[in-house]
């Protein structure tokens, strides 16, 4: 294999390797999560520019000696630095939790373009939404869909029966996979109760772009039940216990 390999990728992390040097947590297309040493990039005019800070997505050439566990930035070119991340705004914290969440929930080395082009296109949108909090809300349920645990929200989960009641309330269990009838909540003490609006919000939120995403209103009570049953359907599948939340209860105040 040749030691040099090309790819592009997003940096999660940075942390202090020597004096002068980073080491970094990148998200690449064609590697998935690898750690990588960038010399000399403490440096004041270090050759990597600012093309390796935190969340900026870039063009790598990396080194790797066959038997080493590490790569070596060769060479960095930014593609888009997402500068709009550090406006303020909790956009910064929301991106740092989307980040957390990638790294903790995927295998070093493993490839997964899909998921690769789902977290850029979820920077860029919190860069340019106005709604940090929706977008992050959307990430979650996304995440959960292309992680094989999307929620249904159209059917009881438990016994498929579809949804054709008006209600004033669901049940939904992280535990089954979605929304349960009136029959089968009966039998399942283990579930989050929401209004009927928040449920449309779920399925908004889940179902639809980025784009519409942003503009959908959220009254602070909806985004209440919301962030229960994202949690829920988290702490189930990943025992993930959003500690994110106490982030995004912060970001929303
Ligand atoms: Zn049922």
């Amino acid at each position: 294999m040749q030691p040099y390999h090309k790819t592009q990728g997003v940096i999660l992390k940075t942390r202090k390797y020597s004096e002068s040097s980073k080491l970094l947590t990148v998200y690449t297309r064609e590697f998935g999560r690898v750690n990588a040493l960038a010399k000399g990039a403490r440096k004041l005019k270090s050759r990597f520019g600012s093309s390796l800070e935190v969340f900026t997505e870039s063009k790598f050439l990396l080194y790797k000696q066959p038997m080493a566990g590490l790569y070596v930035v060769s060479q960095s070119q930014i593609l888009s630095p997402h500068e709009g991340l550090y406006s303020g705004s909790g956009k910064f914290a929301a991106a740092s939790v989307m980040a957390d969440f990638l790294y903790t929930h995927t295998v070093q080395g493993e490839k997964h373009e899909e998921l690769y082009q789902f977290f850029r296109g979820s920077l860029k949108a919190l860069e340019l939404s106005g709604s940090t909090q929706n977008v992050l809300l959307s990430f979650m349920l996304k995440y959960l869909s292309i992680a094989g645990y999307r929620p249904n929200l159209k059917a009881c989960a438990s016994c498929g029966k579809p949804d054709r009641s008006a209600s004033k309330s669901y049940r939904v269990s992280a535990k089954h996979g979605g929304i349960l009838c009136e029959a089968c909540s009966r039998k399942e003490g283990d579930s989050v109760v929401i209004s009927g609006p928040s449920l449309k919000a779920l399925c908004c939120l889940q179902e639809n772009g980025y784009q519409v995403v942003a503009g959908l209103k959220l009254e602070s009570c909806l985004g209440d039940e919301i962030r229960k049953v994202i949690n829920n359907f988290l702490e189930y599948n990943y025992e993930y216990s959003l500690k994110s939340l106490k982030v995004m209860e912060e970001m929303v105040k």
